[in-house]
């Protein structure tokens, strides 16, 4: 018997308002000391009234928007009661039935084996608005536990996909691709380390070809990105072997994932959701959001689906890199404001664009191999961060521009560009200070290849009994000499014409 997986999503998104869902009470997110963000609303005190926070409905609607799904023109909030210790009220303030997003898409690129990648759609079920419990901490005697309660009454969407993901790879691709949207939307930052991402997963298999859904189980408590595709395996491998020994998983059940041991736990079979005996909440008034949905269309900005596509067919980069550079937004706007700049120095310098359209394709080469391998390297040498680097995007491309009319080589533009790193300086001045430009005196460089010819006898034997690869070691020797200021052609020809003088 062949099995095929069948998943879906439940994923809960913190999003960044400055204040509670339905308090004025800081968003604080972990940062103040425990029950300081507190009030009589989010502490569930008698005679507290909930107010709704707009920013957190208009965060709703900008996701529904993001996601290609619909804003509910007339939504609502609901109780959803039941008891624990981090709920002071006996019930949670969210959506049932009318959740203000249905519907909608994401288009995800998975990875697959040899470096490919294939694209896969996950459709969006719905997302709806609620507040966050509060936090329990269980002390590590095992005896006693603290609730914060700055936690509590935190706006949240929870976001729920259709079962459309086959596999553990292709749900981890997915909450990337979450993340990521939230970002660029601006609504959460979106860091599953510090919960403000977490997820719950729903998983069954079925045997391949047939279309029923199976008793699935709901697999909680998954904090990392890393935990998603273990916790997912490890729920896989479970539930085939059950089905194989003929004990095939019959009712939903609820799994905890635990990181430690790497295994899920079962924690309860699941409720119904009549058990929570939703009914309206009588505090709120329900949500009238056709003005504001669409408001707001014109606000979302570029997703990063589209900013790859755009990267692609604007400038040239390769699918790869476009995909690297649109992961970070600001590493992809300094990418692009240096394509701007060779763009603009390119056009000036050919009076017309058509000198750009053929050498695009080079210049994106260049920047994307600067930026990705050698800046981000100096980068991550320093601990810099390119929220904070010292580098203009316009004097990065200066420093491309210099390469490109081989005013400088590519050992020397290094140089330059950990010193550019270091103080911000313009890259022309650096090479000028410190004497990097490229030496174009060709009779004192021919000198110099002589002379390294002379000193390597070893290496001019070898040439001459027939070995290639000695010549390249004296360009190697050639280039040393020169402190990296010939150009590798330059010197290569030199060495090879003085070579030929000494056949
Ligand atoms: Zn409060």
């Amino acid at each position: 018997m062949k099995f095929e997986t069948v998943i879906g999503l439940e994923i809960h998104v913190q999003l960044k308002t400055k204040t509670k869902m339905f308090c004025r009470c800081l968003n604080a997110g972990g940062n103040e000391p425990p029950n300081t963000c507190v009030c009589p609303v989010c502490l569930g005190q008698p005679g507290s009234l909930p107010v709704i926070n707009e920013k957190a409905v208009e965060f709703g609607a900008m996701v529904a928007h993001a996601l290609g799904g619909k804003v509910t023109w007339e939504s609502k909030f609901d109780r959803k009661q039941y008891f624990y210790p981090d709920l002071p009220k006996g019930y949670q303030i969210s959506q049932f039935d009318l959740p203000i997003v249905t519907g909608g898409a994401v288009k995800v690129s998975v990875p697959v084996e040899g470096g490919k990648r294939r694209e896969i759609s996950v459709r969006i079920h719905r997302a709806h608005l609620e507040e966050d419990a509060a936090k329990l901490i269980h002390a590590d005697d095992g005896n006693s536990s603290f609730v914060d309660f700055n936690r509590g009454g935190t706006p949240l969407i929870e976001i729920v996909t259709e079962p459309d993901m086959r596999s553990p790879a292709e749900a981890k691709a997915f909450l990337q691709e979450l993340r990521l949207i939230m970002r660029t939307v601006g609504v959460s930052d979106a860091d599953m380390e510090k919960g403000h991402l977490r997820c719950d997963a729903n998983v069954s298999i079925r045997e391949e070809g047939t279309t029923i859904l199976n008793p699935k189980t709901e697999v909680k408590n998954i904090n990392s990105f890393r935990s998603v595709e273990r916790a997912l395996d490890f729920e896989i491998k479970r539930q085939t072997k059950l089905a194989l020994d003929g004990k095939p998983v019959v009712i939903l059940t609820t799994r905890g994932w635990d990181d430690v041991r790497g295994i899920t736990v079962e924690q309860r079979t699941k409720e119904d959701a009549a058990d929570y005996r939703y009914f309206p909440e009588p505090d709120l008034p329900p949500l009238m959001l056709q003005n504001l949905a669409e408001s707001l269309r014109s606000k979302i900005p570029e997703l990063p689906e589209a900013r790859r596509n755009r990267f692609q067919s604007e400038y040239g980069f390769s699918e790869s890199d476009s995909r690297t550079f649109v992961d970070d937004e600001a590493l992809a706007d300094f990418a692009e404001r240096v394509m701007t700049e060779l763009q603009e120095w390119v056009s000036a310098k050919s009076e017309g664009g058509a000198h750009w359209n053929a050498s695009r394709d080079t210049f994106a080469k260049l920047a994307a191999g600067w930026i990705l391998t050698k800046l981000n390297g100096i980068m991550t040498e320093r601990k810099i961060d390119i929220r904070i680097l010292k580098i203009k995007p316009e004097d990065f491309a200066e420093l491309l521009a210099m390469l490109h009319k081989k005013e400088v080589t590519g050992p020397n533009a290094y140089l330059i560009l950990e010193e550019m790193a270091e103080t911000g300086a313009d890259p022309s001045i650096i090479m000028e200070e410190k004497n990097l430009g490229v030496d174009e005196n060709t009779d004192e460089l021919a000198l110099i290849a002589a002379e390294i010819i002379v000193n390597n006898p070893k290496a001019l034997e070898d040439w001459r009994s027939g070995k290639t690869n000695a010549a390249q070691f004296l360009v190697g020797q050639m280039m040393k000499a020169t402190r990296g200021k010939a150009q590798p052609e330059t010197a290569r020809q030199l060495i090879e014409a003085e070579l030929k003088k000494m056949r």
